[in-house]
């Protein structure tokens, strides 16, 4: 799912930086945590750690609200990027809020001076029932000027979106991805795809504990995923990743919902065993050596739902995958 041909990466983590609150599912101390390993970032970090890189690199800033980060500041980290080697590339992740009004169109000025690589927004829903659900400030269509205001200024969008919200069904996440694409319009966005988990000590949790919200299952959001995931490569987007990033403090911080160490997998595996079926819903059928482990890993989990979309017995599916 990577980006061919993108430079390195060097990540840098502001977790809730200039988040205005927070979002009920949100714990970007947890998510970011083992990658960062908690330490703040700070302009001179940045500059110190670039300055003896070798080839160009895509300086990332994620696990906040970047663009909402004090003006000065913000701008002492992009410039950092003057120390890392030709050609380098800053990315960062922000609320698409971020981005409106006189503010939004100063914001895009001071953007102008830098290489910037992608700029991902949050837009876990689009659907409003569900982002007042989620705590989020931002309504669909703010979002989608958004994203069209910064698609026109010409920068390259990257969109992570989620699935399992409070309120969301898996028909609103496919409207979802199909709005997302027609304002993407022949683009070729970045996409990051996030099952729902409930974190300890989140908004989430508490809602949970009172019964206002139950987690998809392991199976379903996989299966949603996967759906998901083939409709969206089929608009053109680039997606880049399924499921969150796995850590030992995510693993001890998930109190519920579809938590997976290699979650991406399983989408991965749906999706494979849904194209498949599509195209011959008898089988034989034949695959590139790569993706076999598509549907033999993990308990054979593709090839188990092959067997039952075809309605046969899992033997008998098995019998009819060929490497190609
Ligand atoms: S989801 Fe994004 S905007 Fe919401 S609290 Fe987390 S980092 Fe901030």
């Amino acid at each position: 799912m990577a980006r061919l041909g993108a430079p390195r990466r060097a990540a840098y983590f502001i977790p809730f930086r200039g988040c205005a609150r927070r979002c009920v599912y949100c714990d970007q101390r947890v998510i970011t945590q083992d990658a960062s390993g908690g330490a703040p970032v700070s302009p001179d970090v940045v500059r110190r750690e670039l300055s003896g890189a070798s080839g160009a690199l895509e300086l990332c800033f994620f696990g906040g609200s970047f663009a909402k980060l004090e003006r000065g500041e913000m701008t002492e980290l992009l410039r950092a990027v003057e120390s890392a080697p030709n050609g380098s590339v800053v990315t960062f992740s922000s609320y698409p809020g971020d981005f409106e009004g006189t503010d939004g169109a100063a914001l895009i000025d001071v953007l102008r001076g830098f290489p910037i690589g992608t700029i991902e927004l949050g837009v876990p829903s689009l659907d409003p029932h569900v982002l007042a659900r989620c705590g989020r400030q931002d309504d669909p269509g703010g979002i989608k000027r958004v994203l069209t205001l910064l698609r026109d200024e010409g920068f390259r969008l990257g969109v992570q979106t989620m699935i399992g919200l409070p309120g969301q069904t898996f028909e609103s996440a496919m409207s979802d991805i199909e709005e997302l694409g027609r304002v993407m319009a022949g683009g070729a966005w970045d996409l990051r795809l996030y099952p729902c988990l409930v974190l300890r000590g989140t908004e989430l949790e508490s809602m949970s504990r009172r019964g206002g919200y139950s987690p998809l299952g392991l199976e379903d959001a996989a299966r949603q995923s996967g759906a998901l995931l083939r409709a969206a490569e089929a608009m053109g987007f680039n997606v880049i990743r399924v499921g969150l990033q796995d850590s030992p403090t995510l693993k001890r911080s998930v109190v519920g919902g579809p938590y997976h160490p290699a979650f991406g997998e399983l989408a991965l595996s749906e999706k494979l065993a849904l194209e498949l079926f599509e195209k011959n819903p008898r089988g034989p059928w034949r695959v590139e050596p790569y993706k076999i482990s598509q549907l033999k890993g993990h308990g054979a989990r593709g090839a188990r739902r092959l067997a039952e979309l075809a309605s046969i017995p899992f033997r008998a599916a098995e019998a009819l995958i060929e490497a190609i």
